[in-house]
């Protein structure tokens, strides 16, 4: 068997049109489009690279987007008072702060301050409480979550009944994509397995299931034995394995053994190209439902 694969680069491509229209639709009902502030202290490379991205992708898709940059010694104080400043602009319709901050801001209490409707990465704990009871609640889902789910819907892979099996417990993937699985819903209705570094024969979980969700940041931490027949694969593990020499570019690798897991699952999602697409475009996704959410008020 040769695995069906799930392109996060032709999804995204997907979501983007879908979402071009609907920017569309709201600048003509409401004579403003969505609103996006990405808020980058200091200059690290990677925060730079994808703030710039953020940017770029809501440009493209008719945002009204702020870029505010800001010095790495900005005080704590001055964030939270411009993160105050963006709660009150009607014009704005989610605010990211790009992590992670420097040492002297305490990144939970600058992510709090954010008006939970307009946190669109959905890190605020009342997002996660919310995205926890579900259904109409949970009004944004955090975005590689998001995008996981997506793949899989997508991808036509049934989710009702079906095992899940999600490898890694963070905050950011492993924990809110098994909350999601297991909820009520389309997409998901699953019985939901995590395992992590404590748990005693990962393999075996791996073995049943349907839908394995890897987010453990292992090169090759998934091995081909462990993946059911006909399963379908999400690795969202994205590690840097070494460099091309020519290109000068890092070398990425998931958390599966790709190669050897192609010809066992039935679906799977590549590194690169899979997963990492999708958590801007979902972010995108989270603010043009917060900009209808907030312009229909
Ligand atoms: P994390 O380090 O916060 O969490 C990793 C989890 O995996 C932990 O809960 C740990 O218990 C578990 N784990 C680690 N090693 C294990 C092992 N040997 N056996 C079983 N469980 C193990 O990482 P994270 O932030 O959740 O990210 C996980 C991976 O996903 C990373 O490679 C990260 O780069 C990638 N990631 C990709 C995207 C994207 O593509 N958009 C977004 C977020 C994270």
């Amino acid at each position: 068997m040769t695995a069906e694969i799930i392109s996060g680069t032709e999804i995204r491509k997907e979501i983007l049109a879908e979402l071009e229209v609907e920017v569309k639709e709201i600048k003509e009902k409401y004579g403003k489009p969505p609103g996006l502030v990405t808020i980058l202290v200091g200059s690290s490379p990677a925060s730079i690279s994808y703030v710039t991205l953020k940017v770029k992708t809501a440009i493209s898709l008719g945002f009204h987007e702020i870029q505010d940059d800001q010095p790495e010694d900005i005080s704590e104080a001055d964030l939270l008072a411009l993160i105050e400043k963006y709660n009150n602009d009607d014009d704005i319709h989610g605010i990211l702060v790009q992590l992670p901050l420097p040492k002297h801001i305490d990144d939970k209490k600058i992510l709090n301050a954010i008006n939970p409707d307009k946190d669109v990465d959905a890190f605020h704990p009342v997002n996660v409480g919310r995205l926890m009871i579900g259904g109409e609640e949970a009004i944004f889902a955090p975005c590689t979550p998001a995008g996981i789910q997506e793949m899989i819907v997508r991808s036509g892979t049934e989710t009702s009944g079906a095992e899940v099996v999600v490898v890694g417990r963070s905050n950011i993937v492993g924990k809110p994509i098994a909350i999601m699985m297991a909820q009520k819903g389309v997409g998901a209705n699953s019985t939901v397995t995590i395992v992590h570094t404590r748990t005693k024969d990962l393999a075996a979980h791996c073995k049943r299931a349907d839908i394995l969700i890897v987010a453990a940041g292992v090169p090759n931490l998934v091995k081909p034995e462990w993946i059911k027949p006909g399963s379908t694969v999400i690795d969202v593990g994205v590690n840097r394995v070494g460099m091309n020499e020519k290109t000068g570019k890092a070398i990425l690798r998931g958390d599966v053994d790709y190669d050897e897991a192609c010809k066992i699952a039935g679906k799977i999602t590549p590194v690169p190209g899979g997963v990492g697409p999708m958590t801007i475009t979902m972010l995108m996704k989270n603010t043009v439902k917060s900009a209808r959410m907030h312009l229909s008020k």
